[in-house]
């Protein structure tokens, strides 16, 4: 079967390996269903199944969904720069921990820190995979067998079951919970504050909000008490813009800048929420903390890989040009873009999906709002345009029609809502528009 010219053709494009066990699972599903073999018709089917089996796991898609920063969708996309920092150092050896000074063992944080330093204000800062994972180390080297004092309004579960008071016994540290969901005042940290006390903590409800009858202890109230005892005051930003959006039209989000300045010893945040850049944990501060904090045998298992800090280094870089930072920051650029824009690229979509989808549908533009994601700044704020497809006549269709949309080489990825498909355009920027029109022939029939 393999000596056959359709045979050759397998082999040469997938191996003679994967081509020898296309041919046997393709015969035994002849076996199994007694369908006559057909020459063509057989290679023609292990073709389509080796093709099938070659796509790759993780591939690139189109988030129409309208949440911009999608956990799912691997949240902040990169900037070109970072792109191309990775793919320096990933093909040939790097000074990943190699002073070019003195030529001797170098630090692998030390690529970034500086930046980071300049950027936030901060005297030292140190770096891991994740910011559960800088919560967890944190905690781990500076609270461990000790008490961690947090507002009851703050115990927060982050998807993917990143509870903070798990997070608080995995680090081995005991929660003393003070004040209630609504309420807490500077009075009830200062109550709990005993012998046993290793840091005051705020964490920021990124995903929630509480409205009406709250109070809340402010940064700079909490770390005065914090330091008034000799004791660390930690902060969890979660998102931690390294900007003030406010300029950009965007609500504002706390910045590791402000909680230092307020007296935060030690604030963690995520590099792949509104920073923009990779996925990690950035873990900025005081330095005799900092220095525990990277002393901790947990850091060597939670470091980062030599690509994160390229992307994270070359992504720091572009704040330090702030003017043109929306243009060149992905994140930014689709958290900022006007709504007119995006309506422009709905009026051009709208009749080539209209003609393949054919009679039974209807796409409409219709405004809707756009979501920031990753679990900051929780309410719809950012108004958009989307494609809305409904089928007219009875039965859904709409759960087919997504499927396919899925299916395509370049899978699109729209949301249900109100008996439409809505396909938010805000995150389609022209190369996402050119291969959606591209492949849009492949939906009709
Ligand atoms: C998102 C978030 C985390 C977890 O950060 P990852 O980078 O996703 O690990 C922790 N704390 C807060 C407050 C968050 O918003």
């Amino acid at each position: 079967m393999l000596r056959s010219a359709d045979g050759q053709r397998l082999v040469e494009r997938h191996g003679r390996s994967l081509a020898l066990e296309a041919v046997r699972d393709g015969l035994e599903r002849l076996r199994t269903t007694a369908a006559p073999f057909e020459h063509e018709a057989f290679f023609a089917s292990c073709g389509a199944h080796l093709e099938q089996d070659a796509r790759p796991g993780l591939l690139p898609v189109l988030n129409l969904t309208g949440t911009v920063l999608h956990t799912n969708l691997g949240r902040a996309w990169a900037a070109p720069e970072a792109i191309e920092a990775v793919a320096a150092v990933m093909g040939q050896p790097s000074n990943l921990e190699f002073d070019l000074g003195s030529g001797r063992r170098g630090e692998r944080d030390s690529h970034v820190e500086k930046l980071l330093c300049r950027i936030t204000g901060a005297e030292a800062a140190t770096l891991v995979n994740n910011n559960a994972a800088a919560v967890l180390l944190t905690l781990t080297a500076l609270a461990a067998r000790r008490e961690v004092i947090v507002s009851r309004g703050e115990l927060i579960e982050i998807g993917g079951a990143f509870r903070m008071p798990d997070i608080m016994t995995r680090a081995g540290c005991r929660l003393r919970e003070v004040g209630t969901t609504n309420r807490t005042h500077g009075h009830d940290y200062e109550e709990a504050i005993s012998r046993s006390t290793a840091a005051l903590m705020r964490v920021h409800p990124s995903n929630y909000q509480v409205e009406g009858f709250t109070a809340t202890v402010d940064t700079r109230t909490l770390a005065g008490i914090a330091h008034a005892h000799d004791l660390p005051m930690l902060e969890d930003l979660g998102s931690g813009s390294l900007i003030d959006l406010a300029p950009f039209g965007l609500p504002h989000e706390p910045t590791p800048q402000e909680a230092l300045a307020d007296g935060a010893d030690v604030v963690t945040f995520s590099g792949d929420k509104l920073l923009g850049g990779p996925q990690a944990g950035l873990i900025v501060g005081r330095k005799d903390l900092i220095d525990r904090i990277r002393r901790c045998p947990l850091k060597r298992a939670l470091r980062l890989d030599k690509m994160t800090i390229a992307a994270l280094e070359a992504t720091l870089r572009l704040y330090l040009d702030p003017d043109r930072l929306r243009q060149r920051l992905p994140a930014l650029r689709l958290l900022t873009r006007p709504r007119a824009e995006i309506h422009a690229c709905a009026l051009r979509l709208q009749p080539a999906l209209a003609a393949v989808l054919g009679p039974r549908a209807t796409v409409e533009v219709v405004e809707c709002s756009s979501q920031i994601g990753s679990g900051s700044l929780p309410v719809d704020r950012l108004p958009s345009a989307a494609l809305a497809i409904r089928f007219t006549g009875r039965g859904g269709g709409l759960d087919r029609l997504a499927a396919r949309l899925r299916a395509l080489p370049r899978p699109v990825i729209g949301r249900i809502h109100d008996q439409a498909l809505l396909l938010d355009l805000r995150c389609l920027e022209a190369d996402g528009e050119a291969a959606l029109l591209a492949q849009l022939p492949q939906l009709s029939g």
